[in-house]
């Protein structure tokens, strides 16, 4: 099967054929930077991570952009209330979102354009809408005149009838309709300002995209991303620029990712329900983040709670596990040994491979990927390998099944972490949640450990009860007590 997605231009699911055979230009609307960006932000990184991964692994040479808006009112606002110009709220915050990316571990994108580096660009872009045809200047502003193109609504399915008798928009009696949107507008006084033909000013939202992707991919892309608020009017706006100026299709596909809600509510900072990528990998790690966001299918819309939270916790400690187990095993022989992968298990890797690939080549679908993962961790782990880590075959399972988890998870951009840390990591995460002291935890091990060695059953039992009742799981074994917090 080849790769199919969600196109939302016509609603539908379409075989992916790219402009140029093995090559694939892909655009994805980025950040505003005036702030840290919350986690809903974050969904479109992760996901979009994951679908140039996987083109990537299909053969795919992928150009990836996205860009940086760093000429909005809201930086100006920020920087007028600080007192400092627009450019140091800007730069200040693309640094921001680079340390949560890098934290995020997500692959550097090909391009990361800002605005303010392609003003010739689209000062370009917005006289070549007026020689078309296309836009109107009036009084030092221009505006895109959507009467004159006549796919107008195409994206979001909004006809202009329905529009102009079912919504409000802000009049300007100076636009010839009031769906008319500003490609170029005057700057106030104390804005940053380019100088154009229309006077001293500065872009509206939309042309900064359509301009970007000229410049850097060209009049046409295979792919561009970006949430589902961005269909209307954004999105829309994009296409009637880039077919408007250069009369070819604007882009081949469209892909919108859903919103996340945090505890049944859409998250906006009016409710004061915003929780910061930032603040949520302070309080768990990044590998939990991009689990949950890639354990829903892009296209539906996530709740976040603090259930779904712990079983991410569990999902991934189960992982995990099962890597501190492998590298046990791989640690026992040298490099240059082989044997055997056991047969129904290299087996049951083959059918994986495929049924991954079916899932991925399926409108990217993360959540059948991770079930997949899961039912070959557990068919490794009723391998039971530890028992027989002497045997070279073993140690080749293991490897392989190293090689294998490691390769997917670098597609999902997870389970790179050293096991031992990131086990470490989520049981600090319980401790703390739970209020649990580790230094009483670690006094009732070493009480329950002794008392076995002392044969003093009774204070082996009192130990053991205290543990369970402070919410301990554990396991006796030959090195000692193993345990971990109860999620
Ligand atoms: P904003 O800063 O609100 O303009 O958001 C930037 C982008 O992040 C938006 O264009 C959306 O596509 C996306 N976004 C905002 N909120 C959410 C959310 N709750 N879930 C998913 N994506 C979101
Ligand atoms: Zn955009």
């Amino acid at each position: 099967m080849s790769l199919k997605l969600y196109n939302t231009l016509s609603n539908k699911k379409e075989e992916f054929k790219p402009l140029e055979s093995g090559k694939v230009k892909l655009y994805l609307c980025g950040p505003t930077v005036y702030d840290l960006l919350h986690i809903g932000n974050f969904r479109g990184a992760i996901t979009f991570n994951l679908v140039r991964n996987w083109l990537e692994l299909s053969g795919y040479d992928v150009t990836f952009v996205y860009n940086y808006t760093d000429v909005d009112d809201k930086i100006i606002k920020k920087a007028n209330d600080e007192g400092v110009e627009p450019i140091v709220i800007s730069e200040k915050y693309i640094a921001e979102f680079e340390k949560d990316f890098n934290r995020l571990g997500l692959k550097k994108h090909t391009h990361n354009p800002k605005v303010t580096e392609y003003m010739d660009e689209i000062i370009d872009y917005v006289a070549t809408l007026i020689k078309n045809d296309k836009a109107y200047e009036i009084d030092g502003e221009v505006f895109y005149s959507i009467d004159n193109y006549a796919d107008y609504g195409k994206l979001s399915n909004k006809n202009l009838d329905e529009l102009n008798a079912g919504q409000r928009v802000e009049v300007d009696s100076r636009k010839r309709n009031p769906y008319d949107f500003v490609l170029w507008k005057p700057s106030k006084e104390g804005e940053p300002h380019w100088t154009s033909p229309w006077g001293e000013g500065r872009p509206g939202w939309h042309i900064e995209c359509s301009a970007m992707i000229k410049a850097i991919l060209g009049e046409t892309i295979d792919i561009h991303g970006g949430g589902i608020d961005l269909i209307f009017p954004h999105h829309e706006n994009e296409i009637a620029q880039g077919e408007g100026c250069n009369c070819t299709k604007y882009c081949n596909y469209w892909m919108h990712n859903e919103f996340i809600n945090l505890k049944d509510e859409k998250m906006s900072k009016s409710l004061g329900n915003v929780i910061t990528g930032r603040a949520f990998m302070d309080q768990y790690h990044p590998e939990i983040l991009k689990y949950l966001m890639l354990s829903a299918h892009y296209r539906s819309n996530f709740n976040v709670t603090d259930e779904k939270i712990h079983q991410t916790i569990s999902g991934l400690r189960r992982v995990y596990e099962t890597l501190n187990v492998i590298n046990t095993v791989v640690e026992t022989f040298e490099k240059n040994e082989s044997g055997k992968v056991e047969k129904k298990f290299s087996e049951l890797l083959k059918q994986s491979d495929a049924k991954i690939k079916k899932s991925l080549d399926d409108d990217f679908g993360t959540g059948e990927v991770i079930a997949t993962l899961f039912e070959t961790v557990r068919a490794f782990n009723a391998l039971n390998i530890l028992k027989k880590k002497k045997d070279i075959n073993s140690w080749t399972t293991a490897n392989t099944f190293k090689e294998w988890i490691l390769k997917y998870g670098e597609m999902m951009a997870l389970f790179q972490e050293e096991p031992n840390d990131f086990l470490s990591s989520i049981d600090e995460i319980m401790l703390k949640e739970k209020g649990i002291d580790r230094d009483k935890v670690l006094e009732l091990v070493k009480m329950r450990e002794q008392s076995r060695i002392d044969k003093d059953w009774t204070k082996a039992d009192e130990a053991r009860d205290a543990l369970h009742a402070m919410g301990i799981d554990f396991q006796d074994t030959d090195d000692g007590v193993k345990w971990n917090v109860k999620v």
